[in-house]
């Protein structure tokens, strides 16, 4: 099985070859923005999909502004049906991994209100100083204060987790949100520091925790993702087959619903019905 269906897309829909990998598929695991839903919308086919693979399917996204539980919801008014248990999320993973090895570790999270009570939920005090780790995730307000703050914690040697290394994010009307990444790249110009882990695909943490909570293998999973870089590339290093959507060059299709109704492999699942003119001439 490749990793990444790259041949050309047939007009009107992806070639039967590329949606091989999904009709042999077990599990999959799905990136969200840009794949399931965007901005407010939920993307055509993502209902049919998630419908499709119902109890065998786990979201996983680099998102490290909400809970899952909020996230369900969200979707839910979006029409998309998703348990909050098969959604894994890079911020909510970023703090159990911690609570599961430093429970009692002093940490610092530069994040979400959202993210913080999840933190504090999972046991930590959070501190503004003396921290033994730093979580750097999506904070809207973060400030030139702040990264003087998470600098000088690095310089006096706590250890940085990151949720997520993006750029960016798509926003309304084409414009870019920038994202955790963004932010790590004014913590390491100030602090000259290293990111102790990155947790967010690419990396495989996020990947791992999708197979782990589906009981899922890499061999029997299909990743669908929009991004190259992260859903792509992740997959890959742990061997798992992936369809793009969107608008990559490598993209299979525009958006899922081309992975439900491909015209070509309609085409292909009906021609054993059909007699051709030779079986129909020496049946005569
Ligand atoms: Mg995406």
């Amino acid at each position: 099985m490749k990793n990444i269906a790259s041949k050309t897309r047939a007009p009107g829909g992806p070639a039967a070859a590329d949606l091989a990998p999904l009709a042999q598929a077990r599990h999959l695991l799905l990136d969200l923005d840009g794949t399931l839903v965007r901005q407010n919308e939920a993307i055509d086919g993502a209902a049919e999909l998630l419908e499709r693979f119902e109890g065998r399917f786990a979201i996983v996204s680099n998102n490290s502004t909400h809970t899952a539980q909020g996230l369900a919801l969200r979707l839910r008014r979006l029409g998309l049906r998703a348990p909050p248990e098969r959604i894994v999320l890079a911020g909510e993973l970023a703090v159990s991994l911690l609570a599961r090895q430093h429970p009692t570790a002093r940490l610092m999270v530069v994040g979400t209100p959202a993210l913080q009570r999840h933190a504090r939920a999972l046991g930590f005090r959070l501190v503004a100083s003396e921290a033994e780790f730093v979580l750097l995730a999506l904070d809207m307000r973060f400030s030139h204060a702040r990264l003087g703050a998470v600098a000088n914690e690095l310089l006096r040697g706590a250890r940085l987790v990151v949720t997520n290394a993006d750029a960016t994010h798509p926003g309304p009307h084409g414009r870019v949100v920038p994202e955790t990444g963004s932010l790590l790249a004014a913590v390491l110009t100030a602090s000259g520091a290293q990111p102790w882990r990155i947790v967010g695909k690419p990396e495989p943490l996020l990947f791992e925790e999708g197979l782990r909570c589906l009981g899922a293998e890499p061999a029997s999973t299909v990743v669908i993702g929009d991004n190259p870089a992260t859903d792509a590339a992740g997959a890959a290093r742990l061997g798992m087959a992936c369809l793009l959507v969107g608008t990559a060059p490598e993209a299979v299709a525009p958006s899922v619903a081309g992975l439900l109704l491909p015209r070509a492999t309609a085409e292909v699942t009906a021609l054993p019905a059909r007699p051709t003119e030779r079986s129909r001439l020496s049946t005569a």
